[in-house]
């Protein structure tokens, strides 16, 4: 069967069928689709997935994904930096960002504890947010992990790490379903969450 296909095409397919949510069905389809369209068009997402690896870093200061170090965010003189969002994924910014409500600056975690598959709070970037609230200038950690098992777990450990430190620490709102993603949220839930956030400690 796999001899029908010249190596091109099944290394655009093996590829393809790396992508999440991209099965061997669609990763053909999607190839002969590529192998018929015009080369420029073709090659023009070979550049836009060549640029987005060459010209996206971390922001250095909130671990965002940015192309301008720092980030348009940490950069913006009216954003209170004393407010200290703490999200899991840039996904997560980005879902908070639509609603409007949020006036601080974000922390992203890059992920969260997870042991079970193997993901420890060293490979986070729990040890840098901890560093920035022992320097001081923090009034607010708004705790904004998902509200499932991995994300309440990945806030109590920070919560622990940063015992004894002069800064408030208060959790997103319950108006999020338990077990449910802060990326998935609709906007008017989300807005609800982090204006009713509450004091953990
Ligand atoms: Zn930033």
């Amino acid at each position: 069967m796999a001899k029908a296909y010249t190596d091109s095409m099944l290394r655009l397919m093996e590829e393809l069928g790396k992508l999440p949510g991209i099965g061997a069905k669609t990763a053909e389809r999607l190839a002969y689709h590529l192998l018929r369209a015009p080369e420029a068009d073709a090659l023009q997402l070979a550049d836009a997935i060549r640029d987005l690896k060459k010209n996206t870093r971390n922001c250095s200061v909130c671990y965002n994904i940015t192309e301008s170090d720092p980030c348009a965010i940490c950069a913006d003189p009216s954003r209170d930096k004393a407010l200290i969002c703490v999200v899991e994924q840039p996904k997560d910014l980005i879902a908070l960002e639509r609603t409007g409500a949020y006036s601080g600056v974000y922390h992203v975690l890059t992920g969260h504890i997870a042991p079970l598959e193997g993901i420890e709070p060293e490979q986070l970037t729990i040890a840098a947010l901890v560093e920035k609230i022992r320097k001081g200038g923090v009034r607010e950690l708004v705790m904004a992990t998902n509200p499932n098992l991995d994300g309440d777990a990945t806030a109590l450990y920070i919560q622990r790490e940063i015992a004894g430190l002069p800064v408030k620490v208060t959790r997103i709102a319950r108006g999020l379903p338990t077990g449910s993603s802060i990326e998935h949220a609709n906007v008017a839930m989300l807005s609800d969450a982090i204006t009713g956030r509450h004091e953990v400690r």
